[in-house]
């Protein structure tokens, strides 16, 4: 096969970037290992995950109206319809992606890629071997799970995430290790659908890389469905016995030892670079498999790019998205980069957490100026008519120039609404221009409308004195 471009991965990096390129006129080949396209993302991450947290919100929102006057009863789960029909969301976007690749002519190739040269690299698979020559090539091969070593990891009571997402039964007594998004998301799963969840985290503070303000009002809820949180907690080690896998820890909280049924490890993912044989094409990886890049996301071989995990944090796939965009426009000749001012972060858990730009920590651990308003989502009609009160919408500002620098939301459908936060950042927008927008009534967007106007001293439905004299 002889192409203009060759993408490594059909995840959310790999496929747009193969698609954008298609479309700017380019030959493209999409190399995937797996059978089916779409990635972690899609096939064992964002997209499974999202299913079977909308099934947990369900659970914990009839559990809670009960107090509200509608009962249903205890939940009945049949385990094989609800993996069934998260499957079938996995396959409906998995086979649009093959569908999306035929109607743009690109040549999807399944097997293992390896690079053999500058410009050439080979696909195995069962099938056969395709050699491929190139002219471009755009690496997407994502990243990982970290395993812990020194753990039974060839127990399969011992799962990472895609072992979670399985839901191959709900297990009685389970232990999350790592508080971070993937532990919090499946903790989340896991609580809802019965199991007894532990969470352990190394650091003092789960999902560490939000604000505390934020966190703990989902900390506080949390806690009320999980068996325990310990934070600041190690796993020395898991002994297997034949009817628990025993977690020894050592810290402030916890026990010194307990039994668990499953044990999800979930202390994030490390980059695939090292796996397809990038050496031989020149390019430069790093020890763990990161593989620089510059703002046009090219190596430091000037016709092989690299985009989404493997190039850096935050592994998240929107950011993929966009990188994916820059190189394929780069590659068709655009004068393009990638310059984006903020790249959302969502936790799916509930509430959910997001949070766009500058963080309270980061600014104060940086010395950064910044002036904060936020809005409390008990004084938002809407919330409370969700049985919600605890949500904020903070928004953080620019003293010298009054423009939108960060956001952080914590709530119902925050994920949602830090969309506007990170518009308003890249527009350069200040107080005034959310604060002037008219926001739909009664809506949780409000609380973004409203945390401007605190901070603009027009708010009406607050009472603050000194700020609206001025
Ligand atoms: P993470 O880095 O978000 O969290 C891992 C957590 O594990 C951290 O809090 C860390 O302190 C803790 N930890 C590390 N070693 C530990 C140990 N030995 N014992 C106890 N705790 C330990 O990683 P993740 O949750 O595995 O997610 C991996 C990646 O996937 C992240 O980059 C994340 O951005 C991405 N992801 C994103 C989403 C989303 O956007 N909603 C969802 C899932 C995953």
């Amino acid at each position: 096969m002889q192409v203009d471009l060759v993408v490594i991965g059909s995840g959310p990096g790999g496929y747009s970037a193969a698609f954008r390129a298609a479309d700017l006129g380019l030959n493209v080949a999409l190399v995937e290992r797996d059978k089916s396209l779409g990635g972690v993302c899609l096939n064992v991450g964002c997209i499974p995950s999202k299913a079977l947290l909308h099934a947990a919100k369900v659970v914990s929102e009839v559990r809670e109206m009960e107090e509200h006057g509608l009962s249903f009863g205890e939940p009945r789960i049949d385990l094989k319809k609800l993996v069934g029909w998260k499957s079938k969301v996995v396959g409906q976007l998995t086979a649009g992606l093959g569908a999306l690749a035929k109607q743009r002519q690109v040549s999807v190739v399944h097997g293992v890629a390896t690079f053999a040269s500058p410009n050439s690299l080979r696909v195995s698979s069962n099938e056969g071997d395709v050699e491929i020559e190139f002219k471009n090539a755009i690496v997407a091969v994502g990243s990982e799970p970290v395993a812990l070593p020194g753990f039974p990891n060839d127990d399969d009571r011992l799962i990472d995430s895609t072992g979670a997402l399985e839901l191959s039964e709900i297990p009685g007594r389970m232990l999350v290790i790592g508080g971070g998004i993937i532990g919090l998301e499946m903790a989340t799963v896991y609580m809802e659908l019965g199991s007894a969840v532990t969470v352990v985290e190394l650091l003092d503070q789960i999902m560490a890389g939000a604000d505390r303000d934020l966190v703990k009002p989902l900390e506080k809820r949390m806690k009320k469905q999980l068996a325990a949180i310990y934070t600041g907690t190690k796993v020395t080690k898991i002994e297997a016995q034949a009817d628990a896998l025993v977690a020894h820890f050592e810290g402030k909280d916890a026990p010194q030892s307990a039994p668990y049924d499953k044990i999800l490890v979930a202390v994030g993912r490390r980059p695939n670079g090292g796996q397809i044989g990038l050496e031989n094409a020149g390019v430069n990886v790093d020890a763990r498999g990161f593989i620089a890049v510059d703002d046009q996301q090219r190596t430091n071989v000037s016709h092989i790019f690299a985009i989404g995990d493997v190039v850096g944090q935050p592994m998240l796939a929107h950011k993929a998205v966009h990188e994916a965009k820059v190189a394929a426009e780069v590659i068709a000749g655009h004068k393009v980069a990638f310059n984006a001012k903020v790249i959302p972060s969502v936790a799916y858990t509930d509430p959910e957490v997001a949070w766009a730009g500058l963080t309270e920590t980061e600014a104060k651990a940086n010395n950064t100026p910044y002036e904060k308003s936020a809005f409390p989502w008990a004084a938002n009609g809407r919330s409370l008519t969700l049985g919600r009160n605890e949500g904020i919408t903070k928004l953080l500002f620019d003293p010298n120039d009054g423009r939108v620098i960060g956001a952080g939301i914590v709530g119902p459908n925050a994920g949602d609404l830090i969309a506007e936060a990170a518009l308003a950042i890249e527009m350069g927008s200040d107080a005034e221009d959310i604060a002037l927008t008219i926001h739909p009534h009664p809506t949780l967007s409000e609380t973004v409308a409203m945390a401007a106007e605190a901070y603009a001293g027009t708010i009406t439905d607050l009472y603050m004195p000194k700020k609206a004299k001025q």
